[in-house]
């Protein structure tokens, strides 16, 4: 008489979603995901399966196999588990999710002050140094809280003290990259001054500039020579072809590094932006962003939605899934501080204070303590919070805010 056990399991390269009565496994091999409408007569057993403390295997009785055949039947057709037999229960070690992660240890650790922990979570500060420009773009005024885009304001400035001293506190922070960007930053009067002592920290240092601005100002463009930073050129729709190809002369010609960022809306301007980009050879320079203007989301469902076989393409590893349950990788990190000193995790969220008044510790304290965009993931918004693909779409972005909707997908409506 065979006495051994029998243990149905789920291998140790899946990872199980279950919310309600759906069951998803996520092949982390080879990205194939699987999703199962849970019976009422099996849920019991599938959710002592999934408990942390069971590793992704339990022992089963007959009567239970009986009523899990299928269910059975279509683990072992995709390779994502079985049913085993043995004596002893075997170590299969389904990495369950660590709902602790990093952050919410360290916000629990009352010991140590926050901010000063997540100083090494700092990893970017951009500085609105100005808001005057005489350009008139429509982009103006909405492209910024989509991506990196200059815009006009009522005329204020930070001083060069202001933001030295920011990057000053920074010292020691994980801090990578400084992006300086108006208005026009060329009519911001202490930009020698700012230029000079930027161009020495070792972070990666990154100015943004109109195309249109850079050929109104080409003398005042040379405050860039010979100095070890990346001018990005900012070009928008129905731009002038002629003057970006003479503004990305005029930084050839005085040796300065460059890229250029499009913002496109839809095919059309698709189609423009890749004809020039070849014509100029600057395929390995170019980045496209696009544009929600309010009347293209057509072009956004075709091109920037999730679909489920991006999530499979993208064949995430258990670190990224956990990671996507605890960051927002759009905004972690990240800094901005506008023209008028106040400091934004997102600017499309609240304000955390202002440079003037508060240190970067108690601003990064406050935005780790609220989580309202460092820590914004899919659980904590409707409809994601309810949806089987929540830790497995992208991290919530600025496109969502824009939009007005969480579930910029082709997954769920
Ligand atoms: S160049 Fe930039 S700041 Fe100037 S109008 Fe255009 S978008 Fe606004
Ligand atoms: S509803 Fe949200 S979590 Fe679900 S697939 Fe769409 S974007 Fe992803």
């Amino acid at each position: 008489m065979n006495t051994d056990k029998k243990y149905l399991y789920v291998e140790s390269y899946v990872f199980p979603f279950k919310e309600d009565r759906k069951l998803l496994l996520y092949n982390t091999l080879n990205g194939d995901i699987l999703e199962f409408e849970i019976r009422n007569d099996i849920d019991k057993i599938i959710n002592e399966l999934l408990k942390p403390e069971n590793n992704g295997v339990i022992e089963v009785k007959d009567e239970e196999i009986k009523i899990l055949e299928e269910f059975i039947e279509k683990l072992r057709e995709s390779y994502t588990g079985d049913l085993i037999y043995g004596k002893k229960k075997p170590f299969i070690m389904t990495p369950i999710l660590n709902l602790q992660s990093d952050v919410e240890r360290m916000k629990a650790d009352p010991s140590r002050s926050i901010g000063e922990k997540a100083m090494k979570y700092l990893k970017t500060i951009t500085f609105y140094i100005n808001s005057e420009c005489k350009r008139d773009c429509d982009i103006c005024g909405s492209g910024f809280k989509q991506f990196m885009f200059c815009k006009k304001g009522r005329g204020d400035k930070l001083g060069v003290e202001d933001i030295m001293k920011v990057i000053g506190e920074a010292e020691g922070s994980g801090l990578l990259g400084i992006n300086i960007i108006g208005g026009n930053i060329l009519l911001y009067d202490e930009l020698e001054e700012l230029t000079e002592k930027i161009s020495k920290l070792k972070y990666l240092k990154q100015f943004y500039i109109n195309y249109g601005n850079i050929i109104d100002y080409p003398e005042r463009i040379k405050v860039f020579e010979d100095r070890e930073v990346l001018v990005k050129v900012l070009v928008e729709p129905d731009f002038r072809g002629e003057d970006l190809k003479r503004a990305l002369k005029l930084l050839y010609n005085l040796w300065i590094d460059y890229g250029v960022e499009f913002a496109i809306r839809d095919e059309r301007d698709y189609d423009v932006v890749e004809s020039i980009i070849n014509d100029l050879k600057i395929e390995d320079k170019s980045e496209l962003k696009p544009y929600y203007t309010g009347e293209n989301i057509d072009f956004f469902r075709e091109n920037v939605f999730t679909e489920k076989e991006d999530i499979k393409e993208e064949r995430l590893d258990f670190k990224e899934i956990n990671g996507r349950r605890a960051l927002n990788f759009n905004d972690f990190g990240r800094l901005t501080i506008l023209e008028d000193g106040s400091v934004y995790a997102n600017l499309n969220n609240k304000r955390l204070g202002n440079i003037k008044d508060d240190s970067l510790y108690e601003i990064i304290y406050r935005e780790m303590d609220s989580g309202a965009s460092w820590l914004k993931t899919r659980d904590k918004v409707e409809p994601c919070k309810s949806c089987l693909y929540k830790y497995l779409c992208p991290s919530i972005s600025n496109y969502e805010y824009a939009i007005g909707k969480f579930n910029l997908c082709r997954i769920r409506k």
